[in-house]
């Protein structure tokens, strides 16, 4: 079993080798978090090379155009694609997230209208929960979706806010109230929408590290087609929260690669910069070191054995381990820079830093704040009582 795996990890390592180099060489390590917009049409053109490899959505069973890899397999892809360079995925949400919720939730026609171009590289994705007054508090959603009388269409309004990569999707999809009057998780429908329509505007939102990954999406009357309501009206609080399950997936493992890299980049700096003397950064260094593989044991423990309920209390911490970690990641990488990382500088190494420590803000914050975090570790692991929530729903 181990020959094969290897086998496997060597055949994946030489296809991106082979396919990562000529034109798309320039996408090494390019397109990740806080530099999301790099290259976006080659790296569109990058998605559907891998496609032609096969190595999209490779975890999707075999009946629906995946490979069916087992779990140890797409873990091995996902280290692989990362040890080797491999760029952001435009096609995240499309493949980690829509594809496995109409798989379970979707209708045969549905699945046959999106699943291929998911697959192939040629539709792109985003998601529409958070408003500007739902965030962590995703039921108090009040983009409204009303039912066209004459097509039976759905008809949106309303806003959402911080709609990552919208601006380079094609299709969104949508949680908004479909029943008047109704209040929290009831009355939600989960709506599957094409992003370039009359009553949709995408507007960019430039942050704090000078780029505008995300977006406010404001949608005005703009229509889903009745066959494109994923679940029944009225239950897409369902749809939704299963989709946010799909989630916290194998692509942690391959993130992890990512973030020893980070650390590598870390440790070569701190040894260029002199840092590497100072006791209190070489303490931090060796305690990101081994915070980084009790995050690998964590995940591997998680992925391992998901109906174990020891590893599924553990999942719940996962997500409040690693980005904790990875934030104190950026803060480090700017403390070993120095006055180097305030300075203007045209070393690549340090704008990566820099990009590092601005975007580790936000990873506390996107898939539930720390707070949030907390609070699931507290009620549903460890059985406190719940927190005192308002009298809305
Ligand atoms: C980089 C990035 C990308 C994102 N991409 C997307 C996307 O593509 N699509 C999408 O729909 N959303 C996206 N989001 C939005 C993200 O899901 C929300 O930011 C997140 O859910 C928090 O919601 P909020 O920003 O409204 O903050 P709030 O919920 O208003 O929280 C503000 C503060 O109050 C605290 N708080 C809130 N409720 C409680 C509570 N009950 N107990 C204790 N403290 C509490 C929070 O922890 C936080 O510190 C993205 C966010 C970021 C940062």
């Amino acid at each position: 079993m181990s020959g094969g795996i290897e086998a496997f990890r060597a055949e994946v390592a030489a296809w991106m080798a082979a396919h990562l180099s000529g034109r798309f060489a320039v996408l090494k390590d390019r397109g990740h978090a806080g530099d999301g917009e790099a290259f976006p049409e080659l790296r569109k053109e990058w998605e559907r090379e891998l496609a032609a490899g096969g190595w999209t959505c490779p975890g999707w069973p075999i009946a629906h155009g995946g490979r069916g890899l087992s779990v140890a397999e797409q873990v091995v892809f996902q280290e692989e694609y990362a040890r080797a360079g491999g760029p952001g995925r435009l096609g995240h949400i499309g493949e980690g997230l829509v594809g496995p919720t109409l798989i379970a939730y979707g209708t045969e026609q549905q699945k046959r209208r999106f699943l291929p171009g998911i697959r192939s590289g040629s539709e792109f994705w985003a998601q529409g929960y958070s408003e500007p007054s739902a965030g962590s508090d995703l039921g108090n959603i009040r983009t409204r979706a009303r039912r066209d009388p004459v097509t039976g269409d759905w008809l949106v309004t309303g806003q959402k806010i911080w709609t990552s990569l919208a601006h380079l999707s094609d299709w969104i999809f949508v949680l908004a109230r479909c029943e008047e009057g109704s209040a929290g998780p009831k009355g939600l429908i989960f709506l599957l929408m094409p992003l370039r329509q009359p009553g949709i505007e995408i507007h960019p939102i430039r942050q704090i590290g000078g780029g505008a990954e995300f977006n406010s999406v404001f949608f005005d009357s703009a229509r889903a087609e009745a066959s494109c309501v994923v679940g029944a009206p009225g239950e897409g609080w369902t749809v939704a929260m299963a989709l946010l399950g799909f989630e916290r997936g194998i692509s942690t493992l391959g993130q992890q690669m990512g973030f020893a890299r980070e650390l590598e980049l870390i440790v070569a700096m701190a040894k260029e910069t002199g840092a590497a003397a100072d006791p209190s950064i070489r303490l931090r260094i060796a305690r990101a070191w081994a915070g980084l593989r009790a995050m690998r044991y964590m995940a591997i423990r998680i992925l391992a054995d998901s109906d174990d309920p020891q590893a599924r209390l553990e999942g719940l911490g996962y997500k409040y381990h690693w980005s904790n970690w990875h934030r104190d990641l950026g803060r480090l990488g700017m403390d070993v820079l120095g006055a180097v990382g305030v300075s203007a500088s045209d070393d690549p190494r340090v704008e990566k830093l820099r990009q590092l420590f601005f975007f580790t803000r936000a990873d506390t914050v996107y898939g539930g704040t720390n707070e949030i975090q907390l609070n699931i570790i507290a009620e549903r692991g460890l059985g406190m009582p719940k927190e005192p929530r308002g009298q809305a729903g």
